[in-house]
C-alpha cells in the first residue's frame, strides 16, 4: 500500500513500509508509577503486576532495548524510539541523556532516531526544554481541553487539579521551540463539548496537531458495565463530527488531527495512522521497565507476556507465533454485522479491548463505539470523497474549505446544522464561536 498524501502530518511517525515486519515499541520506563493520580488511568492498576519493584528501567535493559530496537530496524532511514507510561519524566533527565547517547552509539550510518516522549507536562523545566529542543524530541502532551473539563478526572495524588501545572509545562515546551503535539482523552465530562475542546486546544493552546482518544473503561473485567468517567457509545461519535464540521471549515493543512487523516487515508486505500482503525494490529508493542515484552499498551498482562528482551532479542519475541495470532485475531474475531459494514474499510472494527458490546443481530464481540464509528464515518464520508478527489487531480485538499464556504453562504440561518445536531445552522456550527478563528 502506497502512503496516502495527507493535509497535515503523522505525529508519530511509522516505520517505513518497506521493511518486512516494522514495529512499533512503547517503552515504560518507569513502569504504571506517576506523579498524578487520573481518575482514569489504567496504568496505575499495572503497578500490581509487579509487587515491590522500584519501577525504574536500570541500565541494562535500556542499553538492550535500544541496541536491540536499532538493530531490528537496521534498514529504516528512521526509527522511533517512544517513551511513556506511567509518567516517564519521573525518570529525570539523565536517563534521557544516557538513551541519546546510546542511540548515537548503537545507530546504523545514516539512520535517524525520532523520540517521542508522552507526558503529562507537570514535571517540565527549563532544564528540559532546552535538552528536548536540542535533541528534536517530538513530545506529546496531555490536555483534556479547557481547565474545567482538564482538572474533572485529570488531578494529583491529593485530588488536586493539575490544568494550571500542565499549562506551565506547555509554556516550557513553547519558551525553548520544542515540538509538541496534544493528546486530548474524550470522556463523560467533555464528551458532549466537542468544538468546544477543539476550539480551545486550536485558539488558546495554538496546537496544530491533536489526537483523541475516547476513554472506555469497564467496571468490572469481564462485563459490558462501563464506568460513570467513559464516553458513550453515542457521545464520542457527536464530539469527532463536531470537531470535524469545525476543522473542514477552517484548518484542512493547519490542524492535524489524527483521527482525520486516518480516515483520509482509509479513503485512499492506505493504511492510516492509527491502529484501533488497521484491519490487524500486533505492531505496537509495550515495554515495561524490566524488560518484560507485551502484546500491547493495552494488554500488560500475564496472558500477553511475549517474553524478556535479556532473554530473548525483541525481534524474535514480535515474531512470536503468539503475536501473530494476536494482530490478525483483529481481523479475524470480527462480527457479521461488521463484516457487513459499509465503512469497515475505514474502521475494522475498532480496538479488540473494546469489543464487549453485543451487535445489533444479537453477535457477542462488537466494539462499545460501533454507534460512534458509525456515525463518525458515514459523516465524513462525502468530504472524503471530494478530498481524494481534489487530491486524484493534483489539487489541494484544502480547497474543499472554499466549497463549504459557498455552500454556507447559500445556507439560510434557520436552517438545520450540517452536523446534525438537530439544532439551527445559526446557533450550532452557523454561530459566530464557531465560525470566528483566531490566529
Ligand atoms: S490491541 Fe488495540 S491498541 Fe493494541 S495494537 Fe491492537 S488495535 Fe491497537
Ligand atoms: S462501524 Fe461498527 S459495524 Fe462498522 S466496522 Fe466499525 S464497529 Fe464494525
Amino acid at each position: 500500500m502506497t502512503a496516502a498524501p495527507t493535509p497535515g502530518r503523522p505525529s508519530t511517525p511509522l516505520m517505513p513500509a518497506a521493511l518486512p515486519r516494522p514495529f512499533h515499541v512503547m517503552a515504560k520506563p518507569s513502569g504504571a508509577t506517576c506523579n498524578l493520580d487520573c481518575d482514569y488511568c489504567f496504568f496505575l492498576s499495572k503497578e500490581a503486576l509487579y509487587p515491590g519493584s522500584g519501577f525504574r528501567m536500570d541500565e541494562a535493559v535500556q542499553e538492550r532495548f535500544i541496541e536491540q530496537l536499532l538493530s531490528a530496524h537496521s534498514g529504516a532511514p528512521e526509527v522511533v524510539v517512544a517513551w511513556q507510561g506511567g509518567e516517564p519524566t519521573m525518570m529525570g533527565l539523565d536517563f534521557f541523556r544516557r538513551a541519546v547517547e546510546l542511540q548515537q552509539r548503537h545507530r546504523r550510518p545514516g539512520q535517524r532516531i525520532l523520540n517521542a516522549l508522552q507526558t503529562n507536562g507537570t514535571l517540565l523545566t527549563d532544564e528540559w526544554g532546552v535538552f528536548l529542543r536540542d535533541n528534536d524530541f517530538l513530545v506529546g502532551i496531555s490536555i483534556d481541553g479547557p481547565p474545567a473539563m482538564h482538572d474533572t478526572y485529570r488531578v494529583d495524588k491529593g485530588g488536586k487539579p493539575t490544568s494550571h501545572r500542565v499549562l506551565q509545562g506547555l509554556d516550557v515546551l513553547k519558551r525553548h521551540g520544542v515540538e509538541w503535539n496534544v493528546l486530548t482523552t474524550v470522556h463523560h465530562a467533555n464528551g458532549d463539548h466537542g468544538g468546544e475542546v477543539y476550539r480551545y486546544l486550536r485558539d488558546d493552546l495554538g496546537a496544530r496537531f491533536i489526537q483523541f482518544i475516547p476513554i472506555v473503561e469497564r467496571a468490572t473485567p469481564e462485563g459490558s458495565v462501563v464506568t460513570h468517567r467513559s464516553v458513550s457509545p453515542e457521545q464520542y461519535g457527536r464530539f469527532m463530527i463536531d470537531v470535524f464540521e469545525d476543522w473542514v471549515r477552517h484548518d484542512v493543512a493547519e490542524v492535524y488531527v489524527q483521527q482525520f487523516d486516518t480516515a483520509l487515508s482509509s479513503w485512499y486505500g492506505a493504511d492510516g495512522g492509527m491502529c484501533v482503525h488497521a484491519e490487524t494490529c500486533g505492531q505496537q508493542l509495550a515495554l515495561e521497565h524490566n524488560g518484560d515484552l507485551y502484546s500491547c499498551d493495552h494488554y500488560v498482562q500475564p496472558d500477553h507476556l511475549l517474553g524478556n528482551i535479556n532473554d530473548r532479542p525483541t525481534l524474535e519475541l514480535v515474531d512470536l507465533p503468539q503475536q501473530r495470532k494476536f494482530g490478525q485475531d483483529k481481523r479475524d474475531t470480527l462480527t457479521q454485522f461488521c463484516k457487513d459494514c459499509d465503512v469497515r474499510f475505514a474502521c475494522n472494527g475498532g480496538c479488540p479491548k473494546d469489543r464487549f458490546a453485543t451487535s445489533p443481530d444479537g453477535e457477542p464481540g462488537q466494539h462499545y463505539l460501533c454507534p460512534s464509528y458509525l456515525a463518525f464515518f458515514r459523516h465524513v464520508r462525502k468530504p472524503m470523497e471530494a478530498m481524494i478527489e481534489l487530491i486524484q487531480h493534483n489539487r489541494a485538499p484544502a480547497e474543499l474549505m472554499e466549497v463549504y464556504a459557498r455552500e454556507d453562504a447559500a445556507r439560510g440561518r434557520n436552517e438545520p446544522c450540517t452536523c446534525g445536531s438537530g439544532v439551527k445552522w445559526k446557533r450550532c456550527h452557523g454561530s459566530a464561536r464557531s465560525t470566528t478563528r483566531r490566529p
